[in-house]
């Protein structure tokens, strides 16, 4: 090895710390970084494989433009002239919303503020959103709601100590495994308990001291059955509640309607499983509920986070060690997108309907302060905006949403009409087989810049080789756009040192203050978590005073959700059964989601062979006694229908399922060569519902029927 570089994974939001090893220019490994506090030595697979992706032959190098039904190479200053030519042409046809972008979640904090700086600070458009929305939107809009900014409240440490670990909707074993790791160390070491809210029988589920198997869609009733029971029971914090929050009367009213028996009823929960749960949590010295996407893909999804903040809240488990609500963040700088501007705000949690915020970064800017959008469009709003003829270009960044989406046929109707310009690392991918114009970015290992993490953690990521043949990172095509737009000036940076300088002072006196922070201090101290102001050393923990930033002068949310003394809110939600439940034409529960062995939609972990040689293709899990009923054999393919598409996919039998459930991964794409010979794109069959408050599409609580296929495939 020539050298190895300290960097920080690019897969999930865990942040694990690694070496990248360096050979004659070329990563030829990946190694754990013993002394990272995030990961302590360890990797999972997909961060020990990770070097894989960067030299593999279908790395895009060159920009595309589309010739017919092909594709052609042009030079980089004809694919930038384009892009501002087509964008200025829609301008200048529809004004700023004819003007869309739709970026990942994988990019650096750097490279966010260059994209939200472009389509807000130049282009004022309300179009600007990233694939967070599939996955952390809810989890912004709970926090907001309850206390006043979208900051997680805890630290993996708190993983380490805690008494109890309620896992809520989440699979950390598969998902964020060195968590798990830490959970399951902390329970051998410390005699933590486990406890798991999950429809289907996951591993954690499986070793869990308890387990609430829930039917799909019935987060509401069982939070507030627990919440029912501490209020009868009295295992609340009575000071906690009279001094740092609002809103308990409304709350224990609500509450007041969902007995252990309705419940039960509701849920499929036993009523002394409740019971026994509710004593569990409030007996327990401190907890820690970390949730994931069976939260907030599922129903009434901002309503339960802001359930599980109020069971933290009533039991006065919040802001000490050992006790938070703790959002796992499923990529690897999500969490640096909202911090920046991301998820309906502005740069420093900033709220755009609060006119101080808006003159703080119109000013900052140099900008007229009208040019920023007062609310944004999410993806799902700029697709009904292309149907309708209103939006006329889209430019993809780093995320494929035509694997991705809901509904997988209005999304590629969708992108068939627009004016597609896709950014992304590799060539072929999905979506680019949509593009007008492809332009070839530079990814991990090959850029500088910060990533955070799920315990707001800032690590830095850096440049180890230098990207295949024209391909540039993100920061420099984004800031190239911005000069054949005319704004050049407005954009011109060194590199992203300059970047992250500039950005930090947008976050000056807010909550998630980095003013302390600089890439020298990251590289010394392996990472450090926000607020850090000058001279701090960094915050692991939130709230710890009791005192939350809902002062309207502070607070990301609107008028409702501010209180003067700073105090959290408890809400008293609806609760709505789901929108669709089994019947006899779709008898099935129908959940998706993820498995450990890939990554999203799998640009990256299929071309991986010792991942893709795992998993090489999407399956549906039936339950073993519903596959008998159906006479339906192990590795069969079956159709599965719903009221939006079908699929055909192999069955696997298991328990992990319940009966009357199926389970069915979605990184699975259906358009690339070698794939598209059978249709498996789970999101093929889920609909174009959203949570009414973040806009989240509704992912894990659909139903559908499975139907055997003729024995010659028809
Ligand atoms: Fe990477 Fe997440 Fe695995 Fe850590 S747990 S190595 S961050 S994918």
């Amino acid at each position: 090895m020539d050298r190895w570089v300290a960097t920080t994974c690019g897969y999930c939001g865990t942040g694990c710390g690694l070496y990248l090893g360096v050979k004659d220019g070329r990563a030829v490994a990946v190694k754990p970084d013993a002394a990272a506090p995030v990961n302590q030595g360890h990797l999972c697979l997909k961060g020990l494989y990770e070097w894989k992706t960067l030299h593999h032959p279908e790395r895009a190098m060159v920009p595309l433009r589309r010739h017919g039904r092909g594709m052609e190479p042009v030079t980089w200053a004809e694919a930038l002239d384009e892009v501002a030519r087509r964008i200025q042409e829609a301008l200048a046809s529809g004004g700023p919303e004819a003007v869309g972008i739709y970026h990942g979640g994988q990019l650096t904090l750097e490279e966010y503020y260059a994209i939200h700086k472009l389509a807000k600070g130049v282009l004022g458009t309300p179009n600007i959103d990233a694939n967070t929305r599939l996955c952390m939107a809810s989890t912004v809009s709970g926090y907001i709601r309850s206390f006043g900014v979208d900051a997680p409240p805890a630290c993996y440490e708190d993983l380490d100590v805690s008494s109890l670990i309620f896992i809520f909707g989440a699979n950390p074993a598969e998902m964020h495994p060195q968590l798990w790791q830490r959970i399951l160390r902390n329970r051998k070491l410390n005699g933590a308990q486990i406890m798991v809210a999950d429809p289907r029988l996951t591993l954690p589920a499986r070793v869990a001291d308890l387990h609430l198997r829930l039917r799909c869609g019935s987060n509401i009733p069982l939070l507030y059955g627990l919440i029912n029971v501490l209020i009868k029971e009295e295992l609340l914090d009575r000071d906690f509640i009279r001094r740092a929050t609002t809103g308990f009367d409304e709350l224990a009213g609500a509450a007041a309607a969902f007995p252990p028996e309705r419940v039960a009823q509701l849920t499929g929960v036993p009523a002394a499983t409740i019971v026994a749960a509710a004593r569990l949590f409030g007996r327990s010295p401190d907890a820690v509920t970390v949730f994931c996407q069976g939260v907030n893909q599922s129903c009434g999804a901002v309503d339960t986070v802001t359930l599980i903040n109020s069971l933290h809240l009533i039991t006065g488990k919040i802001g000490r060690s050992g006790a938070a609500p703790f959002s796992l963040t499923g990529q690897a700088s999500a969490l640096s997108m909202r911090e920046i501007g991301g998820g309906s705000s502005l740069p420093g949690f900033r709220n755009p309907e609060n006119p101080e915020h808006r003159r703080q970064v119109a000013a900052y800017w140099g900008i007229p302060e009208e040019r920023l959008p007062r609310r944004v469009n999410n993806i799902n709003e700029m697709l009904s905006l292309i149907n309708a003829g209103r939006l006329k270009v889209l430019w993809v960044i780093g995320t494929n949403p035509a694997v991705s989406l809901p509904d997988q046929g209005f999304t590629r109707r969708q992108l068939e009409k627009v004016f597609l310009i896709v950014q992304d690392i590799f060539y072929p991918m999905e979506t680019a087989a949509f593009a007008d114009l492809f332009l070839p970015g530079a990814g991990w290992g090959e850029k500088t810049g910060v990533i955070t993490n799920s315990e707001r953690r800032l690590n830095l990521v850096r440049r180890a080789v230098a990207p295949p043949g024209e391909a540039r990172d993100d920061l420099s095509i984004v800031s190239q756009v911005a000069r054949h737009l005319g704004a050049g000036e407005f954009m011109a940076w060194s590199g992203p040192a300059a970047v992250f300088a500039e950005l930090k002072e947008l976050t000056r006196g807010r909550p998630n203050d980095i003013t302390g922070v600089d890439y020298a201090l990251l590289e010394r101290r392996g990472g450090v978590q926000w607020p850090c102001s000058s001279g701090s050393r960094g915050t692991p923990r939130l709230y710890t005073v009791g005192v939350f930033p809902t002062r309207a002068e502070e607070a990301q949310g609107y008028g409702e959700f501010n209180h003067p003394e700073g105090r959290a809110r408890l809400w008293a939600v609806p609760y709505a059964p789901p929108p669709e439940v089994p019947d006899g034409e779709f008898p099935f529960w129908l959940n998706t989601g993820r498995i450990i062995e890939h990554y999203h939609t799998r640009t990256r972990t299929k071309r991986i062979p010792e991942l893709q040689a795992l998993v090489a293709g999407a399956y549906v899990e039936i339950n073993l006694a519903d596959a008998a009923r159906l006479q339906v054999a192990e590795g069969e393919v079956v159709r599965v229908v719903t009221r939006h598409g079908w699929i055909e996919v192999p069955a696997r039998l298991t328990e992990v399922v319940a009966p009357g459930e199926v389970f069915i991964p979605f990184h699975f794409g259906d358009l690339d060569p070698g794939e598209e010979s059978r249709q498996q794109a789970a999101n093929h069959l889920t609909g174009r519902n959203v949570d009414h408050l973040s806009g989240q599409p509704l992912a894990k609580a659909g139903v559908c029927r499975l139907e055997k296929l003729a024995a010659n495939g028809d």
